[in-house]
């Protein structure tokens, strides 16, 4: 039997829907592919993924997160029902839905993703800021009048923050993320290798060599196009070689982390500094990047269990204890059943 709770994390990557006594029951791409002329949806998540750089005129696949259709209400709803009807199925019950939305998103936005839960079957529907609620998909107890300290690597997006009694004390949001290393590596192998490569390609080179300390025996060889014959071509390169790339990103977000710590009241910092800061999201898991943010900062780093989930899970878990939560990290909408 489903529990009557579901936490989805509308990412600029990944979505993601937990629901209780059953743990993550979808992981999928944050993509949509719309037909320009209707503006209707026809592909959700992982069948649209496998459409980007392959679709013909008419079909554009996009991350509604990362490019604003958020606040296309139609869209936004379109998916959310996509997922709730997945795991709800057809009008058995109506859930409490608790959705993790991407910080940068405007006050539009978020009405629209409240609308359009509520409209997709949600009982009560409510939003959370990200780093709340990796915090509590992390274990951390952040009702207790004591620094917690969470940064969430996404792919579009860093969120930094230190919790205290439920709410963020100081917090800070980048628009750089994952992605960002991505468009980094095709840039630059288009630049100083001449071959042309695709963001598949780039994620590739990532999640495999990529790294804050890099190694020359780490290689890949990868496969593109050659700028100059126009021929494709193969290329073998080393984490040293693509670390340039990856330079700016990547103190762009020690830069931040060492910001917020710099404005952290004292006795919030010396909790800080006693339990470490708690490390999530996809990004985290670029090699070396935990150890970096630790030597750079002098604070302990942890990076979470299952960096990818922890946001979902914390989502799910939050309805349980919404008293914890302060109201200022919380927007909430009740809808009467219909
Ligand atoms: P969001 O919350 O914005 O949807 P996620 O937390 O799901 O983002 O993280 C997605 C990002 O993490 C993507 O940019 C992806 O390329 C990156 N990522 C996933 N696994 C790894 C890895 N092993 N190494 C480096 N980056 C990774
Ligand atoms: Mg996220």
């Amino acid at each position: 039997m489903f529990g009557r709770d579901i936490g989805i994390d509308l990412g600029t990557a990944n979505i993601l829907v937990y629901v209780r006594g059953k743990g993550i029951v979808i992981h999928e791409p944050a993509v949509v592919a719309v037909d320009v002329n209707t503006q209707k949806i026809c592909a959700i998540g992982e069948a649209a993924r496998d459409m980007i750089g392959r679709t013909p005129g008419n079909i554009r696949a996009i991350r509604p997160l990362n490019e604003g259709v958020i606040a296309d209400f139609q869209i936004t709803e379109d998916i959310l029902t996509f997922f709730i009807k997945k795991v709800a199925g057809r009008g058995v019950f109506r859930p409490r839905v608790m959705i993790c939305v991407p910080s940068g998103i405007t006050t539009v936005e978020k009405r629209a993703v409240l609308e359009a839960a509520s409209l997709a079957g949600a009982k009560e529907v409510y939003l959370i800021t990200e780093p709340i609620a990796a915090a509590i998909g992390c274990g951390l107890d952040i009702a207790a009048p004591s620094g917690n300290m969470v940064v969430d690597i996404g792919g579009g997006t860093t969120d930094i923050a230190v919790i205290s009694l439920g709410g963020e004390v100081v917090s800070e949001s980048l628009r750089i993320g994952g992605s960002h290393f991505e468009e980094g590596i095709v840039r630059y192998v288009k630049r100083v290798y001449n071959l042309a490569i695709g963001d598949r390609t780039a994620e590739d080179i990532k999640t495999s060599i990529a790294s804050a300390f890099p190694s020359p025996d780490q290689t890949v060889t990868i496969r593109g196009r050659d700028l100059v014959t126009g021929l494709p071509a193969t290329l073998e390169i080393s984490s040293v070689d693509i670390y340039p790339a990856l330079e700016e990103p990547i103190n762009s977000i020690v830069d931040a982390i060492r910001a917020v710590l710099e404005v952290t009241p004292p006795e919030l910092a010396a909790d800080i500094v006693n339990k470490g800061m708690s490390l999530t999201g996809g990004g985290a898991l670029l090699e070396g990047m935990a150890r970096l943010i630790q030597d750079q900062t002098g604070v302990p780093v942890t990076l979470a269990e299952d960096p990818l989930s922890c946001v979902a899970r914390g989502t799910g878990e939050i309805l349980d204890q919404l008293d914890k939560v302060s109201p200022s990290s919380l927007v909430a909408s009740y809808t009467k059943a219909r």
